[in-house]
């Protein structure tokens, strides 16, 4: 029979990796909680409306990028699609949940897989996982500097230490049309000289023309026309009450014109982060904006939102590669050989003693020999070994064998059980 074989785009998460997971998510979660950012799940697909409403048909994660899935013929109508981001799913989330009778603002965290339908060559992967955010219900900037707080709080707490914020505010439906209609004005004459994608956005989303990494659309961006400029009051001052909190808190940032963001939804503040001092933002770890339609476009009341994703994916490789502190998992600790049917009894006790205790305890009787055994135990990665034979059955004593340094001592099983707590009572939280 011919090897079977994962999908294109996805990968296998081994075992040894996951410490570096788990990392993440206990760390991103510690922070999340202590923000008050509460925890949901939500479906890994949702009709497809879903995505499209709130991203727009124009982006590329709808135009190109959105799996569908064929529903059985016989059931409802619905056109399902896996989600490409976390977004979309919560808000829809928060409406169908009433949480806008909540107090608000109700923040709101996930953790889990995205699909994109990527070219598999750029490297990308078409199942990834994305830890995110959302603030729903509040309009003011704090809500926006929370948001980028919280990220760069966890990247922290990760052992990241240099980070380059980027940030810009891409107005309302208010201002920025007319923002839009200087843009295209100015690109009127260029249309020979952009790249495909670009003369197609110039239609449809001109707004994305700036955000372009094709070479030949570079030299056009740094003399296009500026969102900033065209702000409508409101928008300018949340802005720079955004940017005033960010300076209040000492973060760092750098103002960029050109950052836009891929979907449609975003309204004002939009930013990105990215590790080391990555100004061109080729590595962005994070990005998120302020979405304050999208509650309403998906048929909820009309709601403020804020929030970021932000690619696990890309997270856990720097940990990995910069060799970050990742804590060590509890693996086994303690293995409990048992030699002969005589040793049972005393086994069982020792195995309870200490399970009791949250120790890990690995103990599978077996027929080997001790020789044997032993080879196992100090596969399984052990502390410590607790040999019971038939000799020490009789006089009621246990050989700890230090696996370590492979010294041991004989002595009684309520030493021994003592020993062994003691041992892990000093060394665990
Ligand atoms: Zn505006
Ligand atoms: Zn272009």
């Amino acid at each position: 029979m011919d090897q079977l074989q994962k999908p294109r785009g996805t990968k296998d998460i081994l075992p040894a990796e996951q410490a570096a997971w788990s990392f993440f998510r206990s760390t991103a979660e510690r922070v999340l909680n202590g923000l008050s950012f509460g925890k949901i799940n939500t479906p890994l697909f949702e009709d497809k409306r879903i995505f499209e409403r709130g991203a727009g048909e124009s982006s590329d994660i709808i135009e190109k990028q959105l799996y569908l899935i064929k529903a059985n013929k016989n059931e409802e109508n619905d056109e399902l699609a896996l989600r490409p981001e976390g977004t979309a799913g919560a808000a829809r989330a928060y409406i169908e949940n009433g949480m806008s009778s909540q107090p608000q603002p109700v923040r709101l965290y996930y953790f889990g897989t995205m699909y994109r339908y990527e070219r598999p060559q750029a490297g990308r992967y078409r199942e990834h996982n994305q830890l995110g955010v959302e603030i729903f219900g509040d309009d003011s900037a704090e809500s926006d500097y929370l948001a980028i707080m919280s990220a760069l709080e966890i990247l922290k707490k990760l052992g990241f230490s240099d980070f380059n914020v980027a940030v810009n505010s891409i107005g309302c439906p208010e201002c920025r049309p007319k923002y839009l209609k200087k843009l295209k004005d100015y690109y009127a004459d260029k249309l020979s000289k952009v790249c495909p994608d670009c003369k197609r956005r110039y239609d449809i989303n001109p707004l994305r023309m700036l955000d372009c990494k094709n070479e030949e659309c570079q030299k056009f961006k740094t003399q296009a026309p500026q969102m900033v400029d065209s702000l409508c009051t409101e928008c300018r001052e949340h802005f720079q009450d955004t940017l005033q909190y960010l300076d209040d808190f000492g973060i760092k940032f750098d103002l960029d014109n050109t950052l836009v963001r891929g979907l449609d939804y975003y309204t004002r503040t939009v930013f990105e982060i990215s590790a080391g001092n990555d100004k061109e933002r080729h590595s962005t770890l994070c990005g998120g904006g302020r979405y304050d339609n999208l509650v309403s476009i998906l048929g909820g009341p009309k709601t403020p939102a804020v929030g970021w994703g932000m690619g696990a994916d890309r997270v856990v490789d720097l940990l990995k590669d910069n060799s970050l502190k990742i804590p060590k998992p509890r693996g086994v600790e303690v293995v409990i050989l048992e030699i002969g049917d005589a040793a049972k009894k005393v086994c069982r006790q020792l195995f309870n003693s200490l399970d009791k205790e949250d120790i890990n305890v690995f103990y599978i009787p077996s027929k080997l020999s001790l020789r044997s055994q032993m080879k196992s135990a100090s596969k399984l990665g052990a502390d410590f070994a607790l040999i019971v034979g038939q000799q020490e059955a009789l006089t009621g004593s246990v050989i700890v064998r230090d696996l370590r340094s492979s010294t041991q001592e004989d002595l009684s099983i309520s030493s021994a059980i003592d020993m062994i707590k003691e041992k892990y009572s000093a060394t665990s939280e």
